[in-house]
């Protein structure tokens, strides 16, 4: 059911207002090209909603939002207020400005996520270390400062153990033993190409540390959202959000970028700081818009089914194509 997001587990908050999905306070919208997003209250990911009658709901929310006010734009992209609503209209943007939104609170989300864990734990140490420093005699500020360093490792230590999420647990070819991977293995993982699927990602084995399992599509996508977030937590930085989005233009879209990391075969962990940002924003939108074209798909069959008439299928084909370039593999102006 759609009660929950879909990356944190976290519970949506709010009750839908406008969009009758019964769920979520801050709702994003693409009339453009049909899409519905709720926003997880903790974690800022934008939960892309069910198929079921979404053009409507899509209608309704954006009718309400021409009533709302507007807190913040830019030029394609607008944060709207109505009620106790937050809307997020989003136009034709540019990735880049795209980005800024998405990501950018999404990172800012982190940062304030990991002090709620480091400032507490921060203070209640440093409580203990003047006890300790008094005794010692040791520097103040030399104190709290690797206190602070020490819990904010620890934090990291949080996340790099969450469990990564698979149906299966893939097994090792090399050991033989059940891989039970955690968010931080991942970041020995190496993305490379295949015939047959769109992204395979060959991982490393914690136990033996030998390459020993590939997996692709789905699979190595959701691998690859956990292992990629914990690694851009992990270095951490003055990273923005735009500079990773440059970095998916210039090499010329989402598809150009994981392809290009692909034919690298580089580990996650070697990859530029920005690259690793760039490609867990690729890896989000492809996802996307492989939800889209499958959900799509779907939908045309039922309504072939339905009319008792087949659809042609180059209307088909070119709705697809569509529905692929509005992924956004071209900035358009
Ligand atoms: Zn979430
Ligand atoms: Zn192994």
């Amino acid at each position: 059911m759609f009660r929950s997001c879909g990356f944190c587990n976290a519970a949506f908050d709010g009750d839908g207002g406008p969009s009758g999905l019964g769920v979520g306070r801050r709702i994003a919208f693409d009339e453009w090209k049909g899409r519905l997003w709720v926003v997880c209250p903790r974690c800022s990911r934008w939960n892309l909603t069910p198929f079921d009658d979404r053009l409507e709901r899509i209608e309704a929310v954006a009718r309400v939002a021409s009533q709302g006010r507007i807190l913040a734009s830019t030029e394609q992209v607008a944060l709207i207020r109505w009620e106790q609503y937050d809307l997020v209209r989003v136009g034709k943007p540019l990735r880049v400005e795209l980005a800024t939104w998405r990501y950018g609170e999404r990172l800012r989300n982190r940062q304030r996520e990991r002090m709620k864990v480091v400032v507490p734990l921060t203070v209640a140490a440093i409580g203990l270390g003047i006890a300790a420093n008094v005794a010692a005699g040791g520097g103040f500020g030399v104190i709290v400062w690797n206190i602070h360093r020490a819990v904010d490792g620890m934090y990291l230590w949080i996340v790099g153990r969450r469990k990564v999420t698979l149906v299966e647990q893939p097994i090792c070819a090399h050991c033989g033993s059940l891989m039970e991977l955690r968010a931080r293995h991942v970041q020995h993982a190496r993305v490379v190409p295949d015939r047959h699927a769109d992204m395979a990602v060959v991982l490393s084995c914690p136990h033996c540390k030998t390459e020993g399992a590939q997996l692709t599509g789905s699979e190595a996508v959701q691998v690859l959202r956990q292992g990629l977030t914990y690694l851009n937590i992990r270095r951490g930085g003055r990273r923005r959000a735009e500079d990773a989005a440059r970095e998916v233009d210039q090499v010329g879209g989402a598809d150009q970028l994981v392809r290009d990391i692909a034919r690298r075969e580089l580990t996650l962990n070697s990859l530029r700081p920005e690259r690793g940002l760039a490609l867990e924003m690729a890896v989000d939108e492809r996802a996307e818009v492989e939800e889209l074209e499958r959900q799509w798909r779907e939908a045309e069959e039922i309504a072939d089914i339905a009319d008792g008439t087949l659809g042609t299928a180059t209307e088909i084909e070119n709705e697809l194509r569509r529905l692929k370039n509005a992924g956004g593999d071209q900035p358009s102006g």
